[in-house]
């Protein structure tokens, strides 16, 4: 699992058992695109900045939380990652916003990348990056959202014991075990709702 944490944050500005906002990148934050890894590539969704800003008004840590199978496939490396990462939390600081970390799964199962291919416990739907989260931050999951657009997303928080699952999208449709645990969004901004 990569962890990216910006440097410059104080580590102590949240108490033990605050809740998170956790973000699915591609999909959520930026429109998705298949394998992104340029900069010029990368598109905000309208309402994101806006969102997370009432999220840590509210007392939510940010976190986001990816699946970046283009590792394990070899259409781009660990190094764009970073470096798209370390942009991205630039673009969020100079608005104000802190992310509190970014965690992201490189690996596939059937991997190209001999490297990257393993089953690995944090690619979602496994919830080991969220669980990971959790125990960085000692997290309260069950006060904590998670945004997703993917049902492999809901799944992960379904399983790591989030809250309140947030699905981000007009096409997935919603199997049955999710069906009573999910809320549908179709814009971020439907998703300032939640945050309590
Ligand atoms: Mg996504």
């Amino acid at each position: 699992m990569l962890v990216y944490t910006p440097d410059s944050y104080p580590k102590t500005l949240f108490r033990d058992g605050a809740r998170a906002l956790f973000l699915d990148r591609d999909g959520v934050i930026n429109t998705e695109i298949t394998y992104l890894y340029r900069i010029e590539d990368f598109e905000f969704i309208d309402g994101i900045f806006t969102l997370c800003r009432t999220a840590a008004e509210r007392n939510y840590r940010i976190i986001v939380v990816t699946n970046q199978s283009g590792i394990a496939r070899g259409y781009y490396n660990e190094n764009d990652l970073a470096k798209l990462t370390k942009w991205m939390l630039e673009e969020f600081t100079g608005r104000g916003i802190r992310i509190s970390a970014v965690y992201a799964c490189p690996h596939l199962v059937n991997a190209d990348l001999k490297t990257y291919r393993r089953d690995c416990p944090g690619r979602k739907p496994n919830p080991g990056m969220l669980l990971r989260a959790q125990k960085d931050f000692k997290l309260d999951l069950a006060e904590s959202i998670f945004i997703g657009d993917k049902i492999c997303d809901m799944e992960a928080g379904l399983r790591a014991g989030i809250g309140s699952l947030l699905l981000f999208s007009d096409t997935a449709s919603v199997p049955g075990d999710l069906r009573d645990k999910v809320r549908i969004i179709s814009s971020l901004k439907e998703a300032e709702k939640f945050l309590k």
